[in-house]
């Protein structure tokens, strides 16, 4: 690990001015996968902001009958509020369906959002990628690729956001808050939050210099059946091979989205409007796109058979 200075921020608007005057610096909140790519070199900070001493760690209502999540609330905590579980199924199921105990204790809200890649590719520092290094090369097209993405990808990079999260909160229509350097704040949809990675794959999200999420909000609950049915290779502690988070209402009307698949959680309208009789009509709708690999071809049948198989289950 290379050598690196410390500060505890005091306020928030005095974070993101850091972050913006420190070119190297990077925030840390439980640090659970920013560590450990620092161990590795493939982060390389010279200057952390612990973002943990905020008071970022509360779950509130908002006036509009919505939940504001503090960015450093963790993601334990998160699963296991009264509200969540009770209003917010698809958030907390997904959450538990993710990591362990243990690194759920540790994990926040803006941490699981902003985790990087787990394409084998970007943890091996001996090989070219373009996440890692701009303009290096993807070794993953050619490579191994069974993990990888199979829709939204580009030429430059097929690597997929591995959060379980973060797909509950797409289909939820998560808003994401956040502060800039100069004090000013503004609310980013999750759509809109993570980019898809065209020719610039290092550029992960909407974020700017030096902006710092501050919370992510939820609009009022829209009730229904929610379910978040992960497929991984071991029954835990595995990333998704894919997963499937489905809420449906009860006239019948639902929403999907997909993770494990590509850069970003994946939705598409016109398959929550094929929902719930038209499985298959929603599954054509959600893979549309698809540009799957050899080793990875399965993942599109995957996700065909395992949203039937949430459908199904919703149905009772
Ligand atoms: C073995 C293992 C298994 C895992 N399995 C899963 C899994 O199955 N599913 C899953 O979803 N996740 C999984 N994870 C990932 C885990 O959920 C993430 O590491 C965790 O959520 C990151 O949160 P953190 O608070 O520790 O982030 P950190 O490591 O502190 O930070 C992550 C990134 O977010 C940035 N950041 C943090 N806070 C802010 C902020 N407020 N504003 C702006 N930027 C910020 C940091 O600068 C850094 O770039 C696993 C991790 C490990 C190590
Ligand atoms: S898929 Fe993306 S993260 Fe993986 S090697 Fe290629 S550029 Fe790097």
């Amino acid at each position: 690990m290379r050598a690196f200075t410390f500060e505890r921020a005091r306020s928030i608007r005095s974070a993101a001015e850091s972050a913006s005057n420190n070119p190297g610096s990077k925030f840390i909140a439980g640090g659970t996968n920013l560590l450990d790519l620092m161990k590795l070199e493939i982060e390389v900070p010279t200057h952390l902001i612990d973002v943990n001493g905020l008071g970022l760690d509360k779950i509130e209502a908002t006036s509009d009958g919505g939940l504001r999540i503090g960015a450093l609330v963790r993601n334990t905590d998160l699963a296991a509020n009264d509200v969540v579980r009770r209003h917010y199924g698809l958030l907390s199921r997904a959450l538990v369906a993710g990591a362990s105990g243990q690194l759920r204790n540790k994990a926040t809200t803006a941490g699981n959002l902003l985790q990087r890649t787990r394409c084998p590719y970007f943890y091996d520092t001996a090989q070219p990628c373009n996440k890692r290094t701009p303009g290096s090369g993807c070794s993953a097209i050619g490579g191994v690729t069974r993990q990888l993405g199979v829709i939204g990808t580009s030429e430059a990079c097929i690597a997929t956001h591995p959060s379980d999260m973060a797909v509950a909160m797409r289909a939820l229509d998560a808003v994401i808050e956040t502060t800039r350097p100069d004090g000013t704040s503004r609310s980013i949809p999750i759509a809109e939050f993570h980019h898809l990675p065209g020719d610039v794959p290092h550029i992960e999200t909407a974020l700017e210099k030096g902006e710092m999420v501050t919370a992510v909000i939820l609009p009022k609950p829209i009730g229904g059946k929610h379910i978040y049915r992960k497929v991984r290779d071991r029954a835990s502690y595995a990333f998704a091979l894919v997963s499937v988070g489905l809420v449906i209402q009860a006239d019948g009307t639902g929403r999907v989205a997909v993770g494990g698949v590509a850069p970003k959680p994946w939705r598409v309208d016109a398959a929550d409007a094929a929902l719930p009789d038209g499985a298959k009509a929603a599954w054509t709708q959600l893979m549309a796109d698809a540009r799957p690999t050899d080793d990875n071809r399965f993942k599109v049948t995957l996700v065909e058979r395992t949203l039937a198989a949430v459908i199904e289950e919703a149905r009772g």
